[in-house]
């Protein structure tokens, strides 16, 4: 079946409105969560085959966001569908006003590789919660995990609700010429554009969650223990791999040698290195390449490049980094911390907004008047006051960029709402019509008009 042939006949199957009904979403969420927990071997078989992720890490990142993400929209489907009654204004009193959630329709997913089940899956679940049909197009980098996940869900969902297609930029290309009712693409900054592009031609709506340079900000007054412990765990997890990872830290120059030697102790002690089978591998070799060209060898503070037989780079810290520095000039997305100081607020948030708009943010400080000043001051996607990543795990709050950094945002109720379309209705009845409006018009009229309309 072309690709062209299975849109259609999820488009032709979302018309039946077999979809609309909430028992027939929970039924597929159901569906999703056993074929998943059924075949958790096969799952973390292939993501170690591609980049040596481990099981502990695949759980954590990955699976269990997965289930949470089914488990919420489970108990709260029927509630985010349901038909919202809002207050009506006096013109048109005594009708009613209501807003009912409606599917978008038939969707395309397009999913990166640095988590590659959670990114891919995620939105299939809101999009699938939401009432839409789906085809999915994972990431090609990570090949083992691209085909379990065709393998599983081709096998045991219907293609005219949920289809996985594998493929590269050829495919995806040819996917892209198809009209979708929504796209909704996880990746690099570069091809979020190339998807944005595509969309514009059909008009289609699309939610764009990118990439870039995610900053964190120390200033002197923290736990400076606590901040390097949690900042090193935010920074190695999948080997610095996380869109969301701390991508370069500003410290306050005094308490530099105090930040980095408790920087040094936590990654000593997360005994991350090269046989360790809890520290995730470098995707590929073009990767591999990319990141030792990013470290400076006269500025390692601990660490150092990888080679090709493991593709691991060690936990790496680079200090007396400078913003002409060949890491500042683009994401990392990979093990390297690179330390900058600075000395006054205004200095450290005048350089943070040179960048552009980052996908996440993060401010250390004790003090109140700071926080609040920065979070003012400074746009971002999402983010954490002391701490990093974590914010990812609230169901509650909405995930995604802003400016460079993307477009919607997903999670919980946000993704539902990513996938639906909010149809406004006014109901009125027979009995009863004001004649204000009506011609002929008089200057009568028009003084009851202002009156009543304002
Ligand atoms: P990518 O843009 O290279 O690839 C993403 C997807 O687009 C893949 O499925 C790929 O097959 C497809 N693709 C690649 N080139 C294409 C082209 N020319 N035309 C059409 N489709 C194409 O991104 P990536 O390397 O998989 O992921 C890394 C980037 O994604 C980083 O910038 C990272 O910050 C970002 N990211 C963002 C989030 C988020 O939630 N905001 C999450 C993970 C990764």
């Amino acid at each position: 079946m072309n690709y062209q042939e299975i849109v259609d006949q999820q488009r032709n199957f979302f018309n039946t409105n077999a979809t609309k009904n909430i028992s027939f979403r929970i039924q597929e969420l159901k569906r999703l969560k056993n074929v998943l927990k059924q075949n958790e071997t096969l799952l973390y078989q292939a993501i170690y085959q591609d980049f040596k992720k481990s099981e502990f890490e695949t759980y954590l990142t990955e699976l269990s966001i997965i289930y949470h993400e089914i488990d919420l929209a489970l108990v709260k489907v029927k509630k985010w569908a349901k038909k919202k009654k809002v207050s009506t204004g006096l013109a048109n009193l005594p009708g009613k006003s209501y807003i009912i959630p409606e599917p978008y329709g038939t969707i395309l997913v397009i999913g990166a590789w640095n988590y590659p089940y959670q990114l891919s899956l995620c939105p299939a679940i809101a999009a699938i919660a939401a009432g839409c049909t789906v085809v999915l197009k994972p990431s090609e980098v990570p090949s083992q995990t691209s085909e379990v996940m065709a393998q599983l869900i081709n096998q045991n969902f219907d293609p005219k609700l949920f289809k996985v297609v594998e493929g590269s930029v050829k495919e995806t290309t040819a996917l892209l010429e198809i009209r979708f009712d929504k796209i909704f693409f996880t990746g690099s900054v570069p091809v979020g554009k190339i998807v944005y592009q595509a969309a514009a031609k059909h008009l289609t709506p699309v939610t764009l969650e990118l990439g870039g340079k995610s900053p964190a900000i120390i200033t002197k007054d923290v736990n400076i223990d606590m901040t390097a412990k949690r900042l090193v765990w935010a920074k190695y997890l999948n080997a610095g791999q996380t869109c969301i990872a701390p991508d370069y830290v500003l410290v306050d120059a005094t308490i530099k040698d105090k930040f980095l030697a408790a920087i040094k102790k936590y990654i000593e002690k997360s005994d991350y290195h090269v046989d360790n089978d809890n520290y995730t591998q470098i995707i590929n070799e073009k990767n591999l390449d990319r990141l030792n060209d990013l470290i400076n060898e006269d500025k390692i503070f601990i660490g150092g490049k990888g080679n090709k037989e493991e593709r691991v780079i060690p936990p790496t810290v680079l200090t007396d980094v400078v913003y002409t520095d060949k890491v500042m000039q683009e994401e990392i997305f990979g093990p390297i911390m690179p330390i900058l100081t600075f000395d006054t607020i205004d200095e450290a948030i005048e350089r943070v907004k040179k960048f552009e708009k980052p996908l996440s943010f993060y401010v250390f400080t004790k003090n109140s008047t700071t926080r609040k000043r920065i979070l003012n001051e400074i746009s971002f996607g999402g983010g954490a006051v002391n701490d990093a990543v974590m914010h990812f795990t609230e169901q509650t709050l909405p995930f995604g960029g802003v400016g460079e950094s993307g477009i919607g945002t997903y999670h919980g109720k946000y993704g539902f709402e990513a996938f639906s379309h909010y149809k406004s209705v006014l109901q009125k009845p027979f009995w009863v019509e004001l004649d204000l409006k009506y011609a002929p018009y008089s200057s009568k009229k028009l003084k009851w008009l202002k009156r009543l309309v304002g």
